[in-house]
C-alpha cells in the first residue's frame, strides 16, 4: 500500500493517507518529547524499536480478543492501520505509584497499588492534558455514553492484566501505561496509537532499573539501550 499525502503529524508519529479511504500509514518517528514537548530529543532507531515492540504487543492483545487498529507492518518503522476517530482521552492504567500520581497525591514512589488504577486524561496540549473524571468526560461529550466510558475502563484493565502477566514472565514490572482508543466507521472501539517504552513504564524485576522514556525524561542516558532491552524481552519465548 503506497503512502500518499501527510494527514497528521504528532509528537511520535506521522500519519499518511493511502489510496484506500479507510486505511492510513503510520510512521514511527525517532523524536523524543517529554513534559508536553518542553523537552525534546532524537534517538536514531527509536521509531523502529517502538514500531516492532508495539506491533508484537498489539498482536498479543489481538490473540486475546482485543480489537486494534493494526492491519500489518509495512517496514521497520511503518504500519498500515485502520482509520479511526480518536477518542480524545488518554487512558492510563497504573500498578505501581510513580510519576504524576506520586506528585499529585503524595504517595511514596514505588508503592504497589491495591488494584489497577484507571485514570482518564483529556488530550489537549494547550491545557496540558488534565486529569478528568467520568462526569467531565460525559459533560464535555468526549464519549457517546456512560457505557463507552465503562468499556474503556474494562479494556484498560483487561489490557493491563494481559500485559502485566506477559512482562512478569520476562522479568519486567509493568509499572503503568497509557493507551488510546478510536472508533471505526462501524462504531467499534479499537485500541489505537501505540504501546511502547514511550507510553509505558517498565522496571527490571530484579534491579528496578528503568527501561522506558523516564530515562529521557530524567536525563539518565541509555535510552536506546533500554528500548532494545525491552524488545529483547518481548521477543523471549515464555508461554
Ligand atoms: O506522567 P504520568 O505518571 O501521568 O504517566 C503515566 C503513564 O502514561 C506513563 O507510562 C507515561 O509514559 C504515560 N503517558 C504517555 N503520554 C502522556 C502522558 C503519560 O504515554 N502524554
Amino acid at each position: 500500500m503506497q503512502k500518499k499525502e501527510l494527514l497528521y503529524e504528532g509528537k511520535g508519529k506521522r500519519l499518511y493517507k493511502t489510496e484506500d479511504d479507510e486505511l492510513l500509514v503510520s510512521v514511527f518517528k525517532d523524536d523524543l518529547t517529554a513534559f508536553n514537548a518542553q523537552k525534546t530529543g532524537n534517538e536514531k532507531g527509536k521509531g523502529a524499536l517502538n514500531c516492532k515492540i508495539s506491533t508484537l504487543l498489539f498482536h498479543l492483545l489481538e490473540s486475546y480478543g482485543i480489537k486494534t487498529h493494526l492491519v500489518k507492518t509495512i517496514d521497520d518503522s511503518s504500519q498500515l492501520i485502520k482509520k479511526v476517530n480518536i477518542i480524545p482521552l488518554e487512558v492510563v492504567v497504573r500498578n505501581i505509584a510513580t510519576g504524576s500520581l506520586t506528585k499529585r497525591l503524595g504517595i511514596k514512589d514505588g508503592t504497589t497499588l491495591p488494584f489497577a488504577l484507571v485514570e482518564f486524561y483529556y488530550k489537549d496540549d494547550d491545557l496540558n492534558d488534565p486529569l478528568v473524571n467520568d462526569e467531565h468526560c460525559l459533560m464535555m461529550d468526549l464519549l457517546k455514553s456512560e457505557s463507552d466510558l465503562e468499556e474503556l475502563k474494562r479494556l484498560g484493565r483487561e489490557i493491563n492484566s494481559i500485559l502485566k502477566k506477559f512482562f512478569e514472565k520476562r522479568d519486567l514490572k509493568l509499572v503503568d501505561f497509557k493507551v488510546e482508543f478510536g472508533v471505526d466507521k462501524d462504531g467499534n472501539i479499537l485500541l489505537s496509537d501505540e504501546i511502547s517504552p514511550d507510553s509505558c513504564r517498565f522496571w527490571d524485576a530484579k534491579t528496578d532499573e528503568k527501561l522506558d522514556k523516564d530515562r529521557f525524561r530524567q536525563g539518565l542516558g541509555g535510552v536506546k539501550m533500554a528500548y532494545e532491552e525491552v524488545l529483547k524481552r518481548v521477543l523471549q519465548k515464555r508461554d
